[in-house]
């Protein structure tokens, strides 16, 4: 098949370009897939996109009008996708469900400790000659609550690790995972989880129905100075709320790996540029923030799995029309 890569970087074509093994032929694009980019899709069979490419309504039937008949997400959540749109104009959706559910997992971990004993601060003052501890004071994990939203695979992997440390781990999923049950997690509705966490750690979906899940009335419920983490989907998190939440002490740390207006800012190097997102700018004044730029899932083994599965899905797409790793239907 013929497909257009949109967003793509140096190590994106790596893994893509050995995993392909010349079975498909690959065009890498740069930008991100808009309105204004969809026409570069003319002559290809499908596109393959990532996180912030745009697969509205707009762009799917530009789409479709090309021709196009996959949408290859090279990640796993479809937020980003109209999906009733895209089957409607019969255009096949897949993803790669899983590829390293650890790599995330690890992250959302490493975020947690770093943030609480603020090692990325330390490294700064050291590389300064300051060897104070003011302001470094942590506290132990072992014996805190920390609540997870979400015990899907990165949750449950989470979830693992941190009982591993000592935590109690509470959890809040429609869907109740066993494993997570059998290794004491205990499941709670979401306002006790509020409640009841020291810290609060993100691994749903996002989907219309928890769109700023995380806003006033829910961090009213929270306690005071709960860390809050999110490698999930920017969207979760109200920012604006939780900036006042900051302010008042409310949330006393918030680690970050994804932000709702992310599209614009993340996976580039911008340094010589002029932010405009006041609101991000913001976020980067507390010294009890810590940002990355969506990275949780970039490991190596990662990147060559999600290679072997998009390659998979192509193939599979071109052999029999279906593609097995379609997002769920509601
Ligand atoms: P998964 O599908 O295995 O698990 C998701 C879980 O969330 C399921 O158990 C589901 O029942 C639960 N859920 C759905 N709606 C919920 C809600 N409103 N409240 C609580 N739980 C809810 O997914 P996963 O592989 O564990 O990934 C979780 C999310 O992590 C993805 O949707 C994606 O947004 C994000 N992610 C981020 C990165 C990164 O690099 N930062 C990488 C991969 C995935």
């Amino acid at each position: 098949m013929n497909v257009a890569f949109f967003s793509t970087k140096k190590y994106d074509r790596s893994s893509f370009l050995a995993a392909n093994e010349e079975r498909h032929t690959l065009r890498f694009l740069e930008p991100h897939l808009t309105a204004e980019t969809v026409a570069l899709a003319r002559g290809s069979d499908a596109v393959c996109v990532f996180v912030n490419d745009t697969l509205d309504a707009g762009v799917i039937e530009e789409l479709s009008a090309l021709g196009v008949r996959l949408i290859a997400l090279r990640c796993a959540g479809f937020n980003n996708v109209d999906l009733p749109e895209a089957a409607r104009l019969g255009i096949a959706v897949g993803r790669v469900p899983s590829y390293s559910p650890h790599a995330v997992a690890e992250y959302t971990v490493g975020l947690m400790l770093t943030l609480n004993r603020q090692i990325h601060r330390a490294h700064n003052r050291v590389r300064e000659g300051n060897f104070s501890l003011d302001g470094l004071l942590g506290f132990d994990f072992h014996g805190r609550t920390v609540g997870l939203i979400g015990t899907g695979k990165i949750g449950a992997i989470t979830a693992k690790i941190l009982l591993g440390l000592g935590c109690e781990v509470i959890a809040y999923d429609p869907f109740p995972n066993k494993e997570c049950v059998a290794l004491g997690v205990e499941f709670v509705t979401l306002n006790q989880l509020f409640s009841r966490a020291h810290v609060i750690s993100l691994h749903c979906p996002l989907t219309p129905e928890n769109h700023h899940l995380i806003s006033d009335p829910a961090l009213a419920k929270m306690r005071d100075g709960v860390m809050i983490i999110n490698t999930s989907r920017g969207a979760l998190i109200d920012t604006r709320a939780v900036i006042e939440a900051l302010k008042s002490g409310r949330v006393g740390y918030l680690g970050l790996d994804v932000y709702e207006e992310e599209g614009d800012l993340f996976f580039e190097d911008l340094s010589d540029k002029i932010i405009a997102d006041d609101i991000f700018m913001r976020l980067l004044t507390f010294p009890n923030v810590l940002i990355t730029g969506h990275q949780a899932f970039f490991t190596r083994n990662a990147l060559e799995n999600i290679a072997a599965t998009t390659v998979a899905n192509l193939t599979e797409f071109e052999t029999t029309g279906r593609c097995t790793n379609a997002p769920p239907a509601k």
